[in-house]
């Protein structure tokens, strides 16, 4: 094996699917550790920029609060400049991106050459989720607001799943379990851990 070749086997580029509520965050987080590789949750660095109120920050405030999603365009941006930073050039958990079919057309553009190792599609019945995002009590989930997270989740997410399962690269795991059957039937799909 060459030192190209070596050098992308290392590498590790993980996508994280699934509904909000589904427990997909507290996953990839955990995995980025186990793997060495920085989690990447869009969703997080959107609440950062509302919180310091930069100019991202105040372009999205509205949208988010009201559980609808940020333009394709603004995304690309945010996903280009972070996916180009000196930390992910090993490897990445992306958590929360790509949400729509456009996104994920512009992940493969950004990905150009280099393979997308997994998409792990973390989920659970509905009833499941909407039980945990109003058990939370998070000021911004009313139960109206959850369940548009949700819809918005089924109807423009969701598509992704055929689109990644057509590649050859969907794995499925059950988000119902309790955290450490999840992360444990993530390591076994990934054969780490
Ligand atoms: P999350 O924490 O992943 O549920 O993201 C919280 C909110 O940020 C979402 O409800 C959207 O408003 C916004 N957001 C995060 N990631 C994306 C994305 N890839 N595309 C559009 N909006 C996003």
């Amino acid at each position: 094996m060459g030192a190209a070749e070596s050098k992308t086997a290392c590498v590790r580029r993980i996508v994280f699917l699934g509904p909000p509520n589904s427990g997909k965050g507290t996953q990839a987080a955990m995995l980025a550790k186990t793997l060495g590789v920085p989690a990447i949750s869009t969703g997080d660095m959107l609440r950062a920029a509302v919180a310091a109120k930069s100019p991202l920050g105040q372009r999205v405030e509205a949208v988010m609060a009201a559980g609808q999603l940020v333009s394709d365009d603004l995304m690309a941006d945010v996903v280009r400049e972070r996916l180009a930073q000196e930390d992910a050039q090993q490897g990445y958990i992306l958590d929360g991106y790509p949400r729509t079919l456009p996104q994920a057309e512009t992940l493969a553009e950004i990905l150009g050459d280099d393979e997308l190792g997994t998409v792990l599609l973390v989920d659970a019945p509905e009833e499941v989720l909407l039980a945990r995002a109003l058990g939370r009590g998070r000021a911004d989930d009313t139960e109206e607001i959850a369940r548009r997270r949700q819809r918005v989740y089924r109807e423009e997410t969701a598509p992704l799943v055929s689109y990644y399962e057509t590649r050859d690269l969907l794995q499925r795991i059950d988000g119902a379990q309790g955290i450490d059957d999840v992360k444990a039937a993530i390591e076994s799909a990934l054969g780490v851990g």
